[in-house]
């Protein structure tokens, strides 16, 4: 999972084309995996898309790069968790069940991170 920066610094995740902050094109990344975040906040979604978890556990996490913060939404591990603690990015194969889509399962990426307790 990759922060994306643009020339004067700001950094943001997901990327854009252009900066939501000055415009400037984003063509600069700073990696997320092997960092570490704080819980902002956290819910649990019960009542969830085909194909995802449920209950589905989601939280806002807050990375801190060299000073700067980068927020980010995405599956918890757990629900053992409170606001304020260190979680860590762990790579999952499925994030959702790919025959449960309405999509072609080749036709998307269905790997990605959920942050478990670090
Ligand atoms: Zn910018």
């Amino acid at each position: 999972m990759n922060a994306h920066r643009c020339p004067n610094d700001h950094l943001t995740y997901p990327g854009h084309a252009r900066c939501p902050d000055c415009g400037e094109p984003q063509d600069d990344t700073v990696s997320l995996a092997d960092r570490t975040a704080e819980i902002v906040t956290w819910t649990t979604s019960t009542a969830t898309p085909p194909g995802v978890r449920q209950p589905n556990h989601l939280a806002i996490v807050e990375f801190d790069v060299d000073g700067q913060p980068v927020r980010a939404l995405g599956q918890l591990t757990t629900d053992d968790v409170d606001i304020g603690d260190t979680v860590t990015p762990v790579h999952v194969d499925e994030l959702r069940d790919p025959d449960a889509g309405i999509r072609e399962p080749e036709s998307q990426n269905w790997d990605g991170y959920r942050f478990e307790p670090a």
